[in-house]
């Protein structure tokens, strides 16, 4: 059995195993139980709940989760990891593994959509993944994930805040963010150099589902230049997705009904009046 708690185990573990550490797979291992333990809490689940996990490493979250009675899906790239997960967990009643970058696997998997995922996300994927599964229609009830500190700022961030980014609206525009505790760099093993968040999202049930191929195109077009006044940003926007018609006769228009001034920024406006204006220029022709 694995001491998931000990940094200088599961470095005698790896060399023992002559497996290698790769960084530009974002490996840093939870050695904290205490968070280890806060993080599965966060996601509340019972008996039989089906779980994905992102990047399971060697196992100490899934081995937490399968301990609750959890039927974990764990997404694995590494093939030494892979290895020694299997080993570990095969015939352990609920656990299946995918493997390969789960960039490209979790659509395969997709049939079989869990309404739980938890993880400690790999740096380099971690907004990645989320803004896929958002804006490719693929809700989770309740994620809890960890990622660097100044994504869980920007995951959480509110309009006129300088963090407050297209991220910030895409992930808001489909789960309620809940920041939990920040997470210093010793808790890991290597020690990461900057801090982490664990975050907890629950779906939105108070808000429609915005047009999709509306809503986000828009929304990553407002905050390309930031600075930019809604109308200036958005003329070109119009322009491209209507024919024969002006493009402020319709913007114009659709920007007094939202009660969103054309000289307003986008970095000040709500989720909500995204949304609005996302369906309202939609009604008005926009494809
Ligand atoms: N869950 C473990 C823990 O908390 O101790 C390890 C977390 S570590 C930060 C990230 C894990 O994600 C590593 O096991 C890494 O190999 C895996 N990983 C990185 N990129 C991946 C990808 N594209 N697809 C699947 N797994 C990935």
């Amino acid at each position: 059995m694995i001491n998931y708690d000990s940094a200088a185990g599961l470095r005698a573990l790896l060399e023992e195993r002559g497996l290698g550490m790769r960084k530009k797979f974002g490996q840093n291992f939870l050695i904290n139980p205490g968070v280890r333990k806060r993080l599965a809490d966060a996601l509340e689940i019972g008996e039989g709940d089906e779980v994905w996990e992102v990047g399971p490493g060697l196992g100490a979250m899934t081995k937490e989760l399968l301990d609750r009675g959890a039927r974990v899906r764990a997404f694995e790239i590494d093939p030494g990891f892979i290895g020694l997960l299997k080993e570990i967990f095969t015939g352990r009643e609920g656990f299946t593994l995918v493997e390969g970058d789960v960039l490209k696997t979790w659509r395969q998997a997709a049939g079989s959509l869990a309404p739980y995922l938890l993880g400690n996300l790999p740096y380099n994927i971690a907004s990645v993944l989320l803004a896929n599964f958002i804006e490719e229609g693929r809700f989770f009830r309740r994620m809890v994930v960890t990622v660097q500190k100044e994504v869980a700022r920007r995951m959480a961030a509110k309009p006129g805040s300088g963090d407050y980014s297209s991220f910030s609206v895409l992930i808001g525009s489909a789960y309620k963010v809940s920041p939990l505790m920040v997470i210093g760099g010793a808790s890991f093993y290597p020690a990461p150099r900057v801090d982490s968040q664990g975050i907890r999202l629950d779906l939105r049930t108070d808000i429609g589902n915005p047009r999709p191929t509306l809503f986000y195109p828009l929304v990553r077009q407002l905050f390309s230049s930031r600075r930019k006044t809604i109308k200036n940003n958005l003329q070109s926007f119009v322009s491209s997705r209507i024919i024969n018609r002006a493009p402020l006769d319709i913007l114009l228009p659709v920007l007094e009904q939202c009660g969103i001034k054309p000289e307003e920024r986008a970095e000040n406006l709500t989720i909500e009046k995204f949304a609005e204006l996302a369906e309202r220029l939609g009604d008005d022709g926009l494809f």
